[in-house]
């Protein structure tokens, strides 16, 4: 319906157009009339339909009505054929009447739609309706008061009504350069007022007896006037048009500077060209000219401002952190290289601490977003209190923030600050969520004065003691020295090297059997990686695990290690090695888990090497359930759907809840050899593993001790009923080559006589 409105509206106004030409184009005064006619008609029946249709405001309303007597009354007025002079005074009067309502209208209209951003195109158009009164001053009125025969009153109220459509004019033109967006019912307005007013400047210009006009141009600007006026109507946007309206992404800046400075020139030409013609005319000029210079000067004073407010905003917002409003890395850093170039004349150590949440994902992850951000605002008000005034708080990125002690003296002032930031963070943060407790991880730099590295260095410094900090369990200072940097180096290494690890052929799996403690069977293996570069060098997984999930490679890497494992299980069972009951149990990691193609990764691994779902566990560690525990969900539902079941490692040494072991599909418990290790010795180890044990027996999960070292330990868990044990005791990680021999070395394990020493 609206897009049938919006083609009729256009059909309508084109219709105005090619009529209005062809008026042009007709020397009969019958064919104006009756275009005219017509116009005025259909104007009439648009403006009905149109109200019913769009419903729209009374002042949209009182708009078209002053348009379109507003023109009818320019019409009767451009008619020559008036009898007497009484009608010609009511008709001036009349149009006068007309202008008013209709400026007044606009007022209203443009107010509505800007609210107070109209004052910024007012300048503009000041400039504008000036520059088009002195020419209508020149041009028309200033003749017309010399026509001869022509009543006082009908000059004046023409003068009057010539100086209110310059006002007309300026309403018009703010309204096209406001910062409000131009609808195709502004465009349509726009354009059926200054046709109007064409006309009557055409009308008043024959008048003047400055040119003859004949009467089928006078005529025409009108006829298409009216057919605007109604697709203005009839425009479904008719209705927002007295709406606060949204901001224009574009301003008219160039449309702008063409008007005002043609509007400034135009007139200038004008005055240059006509002699004033007597002493009245001289001043009205120089009075004219001067507020066209006065408002000139006024709009460039505004525009230089208006400039040097919107640069000053752009730098702030470009340089501040908009959560917190504290500045930001670009600007941080330009503070540091202030203080570090200033630190030789002040004899100063300037220190820059950075700082980072501990385990801030996990608050976004099980909090929410919001929550997260509340933690960084509270975060950012408990670092500025707990710093010296001197000092400089910035955020320069998610969770990190950089404080900088330009007047600190040594590295022990600096790490007097560092602990008073540390110690700010006791108290938990008070969130409309609840109390929340937070920790940071702080690395310290200073710059020495002797050697003063650049802002940028002292800040990677800063940041690679903060990730010693990090190593060193959180939660805790660390002071900057050189070899930290070397470490980051190493890191880099080792990163790109474990790029090319897989297809360099330099990852292996070995196994470690698992057992079971009644009958000293091996049930099953558990594959561990190794990685034995090509220097003959070895790392370890604890060294290389966690940057192969930081980047992703965990993924094909993983996949990699599936396949592999279950090969060999199938292998080992084919040869006879192990009984064809016999599970394989690999490590995943959350990366993995929350990859899309895992599920399908592990079900083409099951098909592809032939062994049953019910034989691989896959192991993760209990940060899956607390990180997305969501996503993770719903991937382990799938997992398990398949037939594959899941062991949560290293229990104990997490976070998870009861609730959390409670909902997630999980079948065994791997607990961690932290609990195994003082089991033989410790009362309260050992009851703590019996509490594990009995917990997982209620919940229905399997059981693995890990990490089993000696016979005393092994005889605990025996005597706790734990069903299943790994570890050095029973057998180390061993290559595949070597798997033979160890099943076979275990099989006279198991007739050790019940386990003892
Ligand atoms: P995990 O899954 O808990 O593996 C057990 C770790 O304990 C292994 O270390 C194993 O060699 C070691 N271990 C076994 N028995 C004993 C014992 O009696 N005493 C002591 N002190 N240690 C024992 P490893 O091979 O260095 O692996 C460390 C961790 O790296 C693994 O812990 C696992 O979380 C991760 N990891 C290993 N391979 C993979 C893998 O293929 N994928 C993923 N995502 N993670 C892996
Ligand atoms: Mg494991
Ligand atoms: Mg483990």
């Amino acid at each position: 319906m609206r897009k049938t409105f919006s083609q009729l509206a256009w059909l309508i106004g084109a219709v105005g157009v090619v009529l209005g030409l062809v008026n042009m184009l007709t020397p009969s005064a019958s064919v104006g009339n009756t275009f005219y006619f017509i116009a005025a008609t259909q104007l009439a029946i648009c403006v009905v339909i149109g109200f019913f249709a769009h419903r729209p405001d009374p002042r949209t309303w009182m708009v078209i009505l002053g348009v379109a007597l507003f023109t009818v009354a320019g019409q009767t007025l451009a008619d020559t054929s008036l009898p007497d002079e009484t009608l010609r005074i009511v008709s001036e009067s009349f149009f006068l009447v007309v202008q008013i309502l209709l400026a007044s209208a606009l007022l209203l209209v443009t107010l509505r739609r800007n609210g107070t951003a109209i004052l910024n195109s007012l300048g503009d158009a000041l400039v504008v309706a000036l520059g088009a009164w002195l020419l209508i001053w020149i041009g028309l009125l200033q003749p017309s008061l010399n026509i001869a025969g022509e009543p006082a009153v009908i000059s004046a109220l023409r003068g009057i009504t010539l100086a209110t459509s310059t006002i007309v004019l300026f309403l018009l033109v703010s309204l096209l350069f406001s910062e409000a967006n131009r609808t195709p019912s502004i465009w349509l307005l726009f354009g059926a007022i200054s046709l109007s007013l064409l006309g009557d400047f055409l009308f008043a210009l024959d008048k003047s007896g400055h040119a003859s006009v004949s009467d089928r141009f006078l005529n025409a600007p009108y006829v298409i006037s009216l057919f605007l006026a109604s697709a203005t109507f009839l425009h479904p946007s008719v209705r927002s048009l007295t709406h606060r309206s949204t901001t224009r992404q574009r301003q008219p800046l160039l449309g702008r500077l063409v008007l005002t400075t043609t509007a400034l020139v135009v007139p200038l030409i004008t005055i240059a060209l006509f002699d004033p013609r007597n002493q009245v005319d001289r001043v009205i000029r120089a009075i004219s000219l001067f507020v066209l210079a006065a408002s000139v000067t006024a709009r460039v004073i505004q525009a230089v401002r208006t400039n040097a407010r919107t640069q000053a905003v752009l730098v702030k917002t470009a340089q501040t952190d908009a959560l917190t409003l504290l500045p930001n890395r670009s600007l941080m850093l330009k503070h540091i290289e202030e203080a570090v170039d200033n630190a030789w004349r002040t004899g100063r150590v300037p220190a820059v601490h950075f700082i980072d949440v501990d385990r801030f994902k996990n608050i976004n992850d099980s909090l929410g977003h919001s929550a997260g951000d509340d933690v960084l605002v509270a975060v950012a008000q408990r670092l500025t209190n707990a710093v010296p005034l001197s000092a400089i708080v910035g955020r320069i990125s998610g969770d990190e923030f950089v404080v900088l002690e330009p007047d600190s003296v040594s590295d022990i002032e600096a790490m007097k600050t560092a602990e008073r930031i540390l110690e700010c963070f006791r108290e938990p943060l008070a969130l409309r969520q609840g109390d929340v407790f937070v920790s940071a991880s702080i690395g310290v730099a200073c710059s020495p004065a002797t050697d003063s590295p650049s802002a940028e260095e002292l800040l990677r410094h800063a940041d690679a003691a903060m990730y010693r900090a990090k190593d060193a369990g959180r939660n805790c200072i660390a002071l900057f020295d050189a070899s930290m940097l070397e470490r980051a180096t190493q890191r880099l290494t080792l990163e790109t090297a474990l790029y090319r690890a897989l297809e360099r052929q330099e990852l292996t799996l070995v196994y470690q059997p698992i057992i079971d403690l009644q009958l000293g069977d091996v049930l099953g293996f558990e594959a561990l990686m190794r990685w034995e570069r090509e220097d003959g060098s070895t790392s370890s997984p604890a060294q290389f695990i966690p940057i192969a999930e930081e980047t992703g490679i965990i993924v094909p890497i993983g996949a990699w290690a599936l396949i592999e494992a279950l090969t060999h299980l199938r292998t080992w069972i084919d040869v006879g090695i192990c009984p064809e009951t016999a599970s394989m149990s690999v490590n995943v990691s959350p990366r993995q888990l929350h990859d899309p193609q895992f599920v399908s990764v592990v079900s083409e691994a099951l098909s592809r090497t032939r062994v049953q779902p019910q034989q691989l566990w896959l192991e993760m560690t209990e940060s899956i359930m607390i990180t997305e525990p969501e996503q993770a969900l719903a991937a382990l539902r799938r997992l398990n759907t398949l037939g594959v079941r899941i062991a949560i490692d290293d229990f104990g040494t997490g976070y998870s809840s009861l609730s959390l072991l409670q909902s997630f599909p999980i079948q065994r418990l791997k607990i961690d050899r932290s609990f195994i290790s003082g089991i033989a010795d410790d009362v309260s180890a050992r009851s703590l593993v019996k509490t594990i044990l009995a917990m997982s027996d209620a919940l229905g999960l399997d059981t693995v001790a890990e990490g089993v070292e000696t016979a005393r330990q092994l005889e605990a868990l025996i005597d706790l009923h734990c069903a299943k044990a790994q570890g050095y005791l029973i057998s180390h990680p061993v290559a595949p080559e070597q798997m033979r021999n160890t099943v076979i070395s275990l099989e006279k394990f198991s007739q050790w006589p019940k386990y003892s020493d």
